[in-house]
Parts: structure tokens; C-alpha cells; sequence
């Protein structure tokens, strides 16, 4: 495990999304010991976030293309489910569309964009697609998808029907900003998808279960979901909250894709059965890994 040294970590006061005061009384779990850094949970906006944050500097060095390969970029099945479930949920946007186009932040080599553009293109062939991947390092596989490095993306002010954020906020050091944008770039009637850990209540089982510290900053779960869709919600309105797909598969990883399977069917119950019926915060099955958001921009 990487130990992030203590000249390159500074103490977050504030929560990175809500702002609100957080400190030992938030503590989880430790991520790291000597120096010793705990993952924290905010009490307002349900945010899990590291109590010290590591520098810019020592975070692009872990993700150097030349030893950092994210699993997304591997696993192509992975993608294909993806894209397949993004759109499904989408088909609303395509019947008055001639072209569509698509902002996959820390997209990668586009894998999940690509499969994604393939996925549309097989149902709607009479609309163009178009694509942009936005990341710190262009390893872009697909010459059809556009490229943008995040300091151009600072500038973008285009605007996207689609925005995919699939496994990438928790890496951010400020996730808010780049929701905000995220957010703002998108068309009215645009759909947003994004996936990130839930990983707090699987590790507090004790049981061996580690986060991806210091690759994941953060945790973000159902709770931390409500949240924003209660501080967006003059802007979006959901159209999924579940746990995320299995990313491994049972012919490669059978054991861990069997667990994984049982440990999500009591939290699929619980979203499409109970929590659609009776309204109530966060999730009651909560030992699941991940979660999947799937919202649409009013206005
Ligand atoms: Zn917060």
C-alpha cells in the first residue's frame, strides 16, 4: 500500500463539497497509519473524505500513464455493460436529436465512451454522435473521440447532451468544481452519469476490506447523492440511484463476483421496492462498494 509521506499531506478543515466544518469527530476508519490519516465522514452534505489531502504533485505522479492503467480502461465488458445501461436510461433524449454530443470526464483511453457511441449508433442510426474525453494525460485509443486535458477544460464552456463522470470524483481534490461545471455543461434535458465507491460500511465490517486510499479521496454513497440531488434541485431530477454493476466477471474472478453478486441483491430490493415506497435518508443495506447515479438537467 502507497503511505502518503506526512511533507506531502495537508489537513482538510472544511468539507471539499459543502463546506462544513469537519475534524476528528468525523472520523471513520484509518486509510493510513504513520503518519496517520483517517477517512472521515461529513455530518452535512454525507461526503466520506480523507482527513489530509495529498499534494498535486504526489497525486500525478501515481497516475503516470506509464504504471497507472485505471480498471475501466481493461475491461471491456465492464464498458459495454455501462453503456448499455446508460442508454437505456437516456432513450428519451434521441427523438428530436440530429446530433448528439458527449463529454466523458477522466475518460481514459475512451473505452466506456466508445462503447457507449457504438451502443447509440446501433439504435439511432440516423443521429450523429460525437464525443470529447476529457484527463490529465491523453491515451486515447479511438481517433473518433476528441481529446481535452483538464487545464482546457477549465476554459470549456460548450455544452454536452451527455456527461459521463464513471469512477473519477473520488480522485478529485475538488470534486465540487468540477460537479458544478459538470453540471453546467450539460443541456436542459441532458443526462448525467456518474459512479463512485461506497465503500465506508464495508470496511467498518472489519473484515479485510480496503479502500483504494490514495488512488479514492473520497466516499460517496446514496447519502452523499441525496444530498446534492436536494442542492441541485431547482437543475436535475434523478432518474437512478443504485448500487454500480459488478465490475469483475465469474469466469475471471469467481469467488469475489459471487460475493459481490449476494451482497447486491438485498440492495436492489431496497432501491426498486422499499425506498421507492417510503421515503427515507440513505440506504439501510449499505454494504454494496458502489453506487451509480444516472440525473437529468431540468434547466
Ligand atoms: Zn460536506
Amino acid at each position: 500500500m502507497t503511505v502518503v509521506p506526512f511533507e506531502n499531506l495537508s489537513l482538510q478543515k472544511q468539507c471539499p463539497v459543502c463546506g462544513n466544518n469537519i475534524g476528528p469527530s468525523h472520523r471513520r476508519f484509518k486509510l493510513q497509519k504513520d503518519p496517520d490519516v483517517w477517512m472521515l465522514k461529513c455530518s452535512k452534505c454525507n461526503l466520506g473524505t480523507c482527513e489530509y489531502i495529498p499534494s498535486d504533485n504526489f497525486l500525478s505522479g501515481l497516475y503516470d500513464p506509464d504504471h497507472y492503467a485505471a480498471s475501466l480502461t481493461s475491461n471491456l465488458k465492464l464498458s459495454n455493460k455501462l453503456a448499455s445501461n446508460i442508454s437505456n436510461k437516456c432513450s428519451f433524449l434521441f427523438s428530436s436529436k440530429q446530433k448528439i454530443s458527449i463529454l466523458d470526464y477522466g475518460g481514459g483511453n475512451g473505452a466506456l465512451c466508445n462503447a457507449l457511441m457504438l451502443d447509440l449508433r446501433s439504435r439511432y442510426k440516423n443521429i450523429k454522435f460525437e464525443s470529447v474525453v476529457v484527463d490529465v494525460y491523453n491515451s486515447l485509443d479511438y481517433e473518433d473521440i476528441s481529446f481535452l486535458s483538464v487545464e482546457e477544460f477549465d476554459n470549456a464552456s460548450d455544452k454536452f447532451d451527455i456527461v459521463i463522470a464513471s469512477a473519477v470524483l473520488e480522485h478529485l481534490t475538488n470534486p465540487k468544481k468540477i460537479l458544478d461545471k459538470l453540471i453546467y455543461l450539460l443541456n436542459t434535458d441532458g443526462v448525467f452519469y456518474a459512479r463512485t465507491p461506497y465503500e465506508i460500511p464495508l470496511v467498518k465490517l472489519n473484515i479485510g476490506y480496503k479502500t483504494s486510499w490514495p488512488i479514492h479521496l473520497h466516499d460517496m454513497g446514496p447519502d452523499f447523492w441525496e444530498f446534492i440531488g436536494n442542492n441541485y434541485k431547482d437543475q436535475i431530477d434523478f432518474i437512478q440511484s443504485k448500487t454500480s454493476v459488478i465490475e469483475t466477471s465469474i469466469m475471471n474472478r469467481p469467488i469475489r463476483t459471487s460475493i459481490a453478486f449476494l451482497l447486491k441483491i438485498p440492495s436492489l430490493i431496497e432501491t426498486s421496492f422499499i425506498k421507492n415506497n417510503i421515503s427515507y435518508n440513505g440506504v439501510i443495506w449499505g454494504l454494496v462498494g458502489g453506487w451509480e447515479v444516472i440525473f437529468k438537467k431540468i434547466r
